[in-house]
């Protein structure tokens, strides 16, 4: 007999629990009066799409997973090398500099053997593999596509915008829900998120991208209820990754290292600083070490650094003083208004590249970057879950309704109130 048993999950990336409401997103609304409704839901630290992933994947915080930023320091021959999490090739430098990818197993590790996982993903290459970063499932992308034991498979032809987020979610429904019906079927879709980071907060095109993100929502939903009707037992669950903050100014950590007493050890790869948007990791080799914890004060002085966070108060982020991060800088907040009348301007982290001040970005621990929205349609109709929840219980809640064991994950399975 078919697996019939199944989970699906649909991820509306960047799509924070505010905007979900009547005028903005009549089809979550809609979902809201079928599914239960996390009222109190929570990202993980960093607010980055590729951490993000990797907790959603493993329903492990990063302390446990490993997987610090969307752009994180290595230590290759005794230097910190920051390295983007979002290229194609990052997991081989990951595996070379640390021997593995994720420190803790994923869903479709845990599926691999009892109805497999097939992931969509259309947002960056490194956040569609960190869903299955050792190849258990399959992960279709546009860079390129594996099957289990990492076969290459045709990349998925789709174009990374509101057009290809549709493609891909045709093609999911017909050929994954439709057809393969693994036991695990996810979708992340990269709007309103990559929107988003080129546009205001609240803007009409905003609420064009909502508008896209809720069109692809919808087919799910209708490919899903044919499959209950024809008894396929199937716990559906729709969410976001993080929200949006809005970007004020721009600052280079590392220059400002340099400029204030680190110039040599910036240099020699003793000190680094990974921008995380809105946050930024810093780095330091043991020679490094003393010296910028020497300099973490006046960090905390400057107008930029909203909080300077090291051993207990990322440990109660669920994020770790370990390999090589030595504190995270949360950059400032000014609560003002943008034109559109979304409140908070922050700093951001400067990556290399033009930064786009007006626009949206996250990473941080402001108030819309750190609230994602979760619903879980499990056939019980309208509810709740009203304690305080995180992107790491949708794994245990995806293993309680497959039957898989609950060990391991730092996530609990969800329950109505
Ligand atoms: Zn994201």
């Amino acid at each position: 007999m078919a697996m019939s048993r199944r989970a699906v999950f649909v991820c509306c990336d960047g799509l924070g629990r505010d905007w979900v409401r009547p005028d903005k997103t009549p089809v979550l609304e809609g979902l809201k009066r079928r599914a239960a409704w996390c009222e109190d839901h929570n990202g993980v630290f960093p607010s980055v799409t590729r951490v993000s992933a990797a907790s959603i994947a493993t329903g492990c915080q990063p302390a446990r997973h490993g997987l610090q930023g969307n752009r994180m320091g290595l230590l290759e021959g005794e230097r910190i090398v920051v390295r983007d999490v979002g290229a194609p090739d990052f997991r081989t430098h990951l595996r070379r500099a640390t021997g593995r990818t994720l420190r803790t197993p994923t869903l479709a590790q845990r599926v691999a053997d009892a109805g497999g996982c097939i992931a969509y993903s259309n947002v960056s290459p490194g956040a569609a593999y960190f869903l299955d970063p050792d190849n258990h499932g399959h992960v279709h992308h546009r860079d390129g596509s594996f099957a289990p034991g990492g076969a290459s498979l045709d990349a998925l032809a789709v174009t990374h915008d509101a057009a290809g987020d549709w493609a891909m979610t045709e093609r999911f429904c017909e050929d994954v829900l439709g057809r393969a019906r693994p036991a695990v079927a996810m979708l992340w879709l990269c709007d309103p998120d990559h929107t988003l980071h080129g546009v205001p907060l609240g803007s009409p095109d905003h609420d064009q991208a909502l508008r896209g993100a809720e069109r692809c929502v919808e087919a799910v939903v209708r490919a899903v209820d044919r499959l209950r009707a024809a008894g396929d037992d199937i716990l559906m669950m729709v969410g976001s990754d993080h929200g949006h903050e809005t970007i004020g100014d721009v600052i280079d950590v590392e220059a400002w290292l340099s400029a204030n007493g680190l110039a040599d050890l910036v240099e020699s790869g003793d000190v680094a600083s990974a921008g995380q948007g809105t946050s930024a990791l810093l780095y330091a080799t043991e020679r490094g070490r003393g010296r910028l914890l020497g300099v973490l004060d006046a960090i905390a002085r400057q107008p930029w650094a909203g909080a300077v966070l090291t051993d207990a108060a990322l440990a109660a982020a669920g994020f770790a003083a370990q390999d090589g991060v030595v504190a995270a800088v949360d950059l400032a907040r000014d609560p003002a208004p943008n034109p559109f009348g979304v409140p908070g301007r922050r700093w951001v982290a400067y990556e290399g590249k033009p930064v786009p001040v007006g626009s949206g970005q996250h990473g941080g621990r402001g108030p819309d970057e750190t609230r994602p929205f979760l619903l879980v349609d499990d056939g019980g109709g309208a509810g709740r879950v009203g304690r305080a929840t995180s992107l790491v219980d949708i794994a245990p809640t995806i293993a309680r309704h497959l039957g898989l064991s609950l060990d391991g994950f730092d996530g609990r399975p969800l329950e109505r109130s």
